[in-house]
């Protein structure tokens, strides 16, 4: 068996965090394959909040979608939200804010026929959404990050990123990075665990 791939590792550490009920955040729905899959894991008693900043993105995960409910998969219901992922806050009820179980970010451009390839997520806009999402990440919850350092703008971004997870206090939250060592512009994953034992520490030590 070979290494996992990056996504597939994205989905196994989504899968052991992501319970029925529980409530989720694709910050990139793209063709909808994690909009899905979170969906899936959140199961019908659970709810999916899935942004894009294109109606194509959205109209292909409405299609994905679909087409999984006429197949009989129990599906959580998804809210399919045409804004960038950096109003995170906003659009959620704030009686959700702190319970998220799991936000994920695919970045980059959309992989579809006929989308405009200049259209990619934006180093400033990703930084503000992940740092809002971690906000609103309930304790033990993780942040699922895909870069790509093979596009033009993507590599400063993923460097962005990576920086920013690096200096995230370890007492607030935990980040990992998984990494093909030979391939430097193949796509990588950063993982981030908000931390189960906040209220054990001293108030000065989690601001
Ligand atoms: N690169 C991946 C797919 C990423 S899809 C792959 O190759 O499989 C990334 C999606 O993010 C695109 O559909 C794009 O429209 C969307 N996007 C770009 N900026 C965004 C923003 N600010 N908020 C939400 N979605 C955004």
């Amino acid at each position: 068996m070979g290494l996992l791939s990056v996504l597939s590792l994205a989905h196994r550490w989504t899968a052991e965090r992501v319970q029925p009920g529980d409530i989720v955040v694709d910050a990139t729905a793209g063709n909808g394959v994690d909009t899905l899959f979170l969906s899936e894991a959140a199961g019908p008693r659970g709810m999916v909040y899935a942004f894009d900043i294109q109606q194509q993105a959205l109209d292909n995960t409405q299609a994905r979608l679909e087409r999984a409910v006429r197949e009989g998969k129990r599906l959580a219901p998804v809210r399919l939200l045409l804004q960038s992922h950096d109003t995170l806050p906003a659009a959620l009820p704030a009686a959700e804010h702190g319970r998220l179980a799991a936000v994920l970010f695919n970045l980059g451009y959309l992989p579809a026929e006929g989308a405009d390839p200049a259209v990619i997520t934006q180093q400033s806009t990703t930084l503000t959404a992940l740092e809002a999402s971690l906000a609103l990440l309930r304790p033990g919850g993780l942040l699922s990050i895909v870069l790509y350092p093979g596009h033009a703008g993507g590599g400063d971004e993923a460097a962005a990123v990576e920086q920013w997870a690096q200096q995230l206090d370890p007492q607030l939250a935990q980040a990992a990075i998984y990494r093909m060592l030979q391939k430097p512009l193949a796509p990588y994953w950063i993982g981030i665990e908000k931390r189960k034992q906040l209220q054990a520490l001293p108030a000065e030590e989690i601001i």
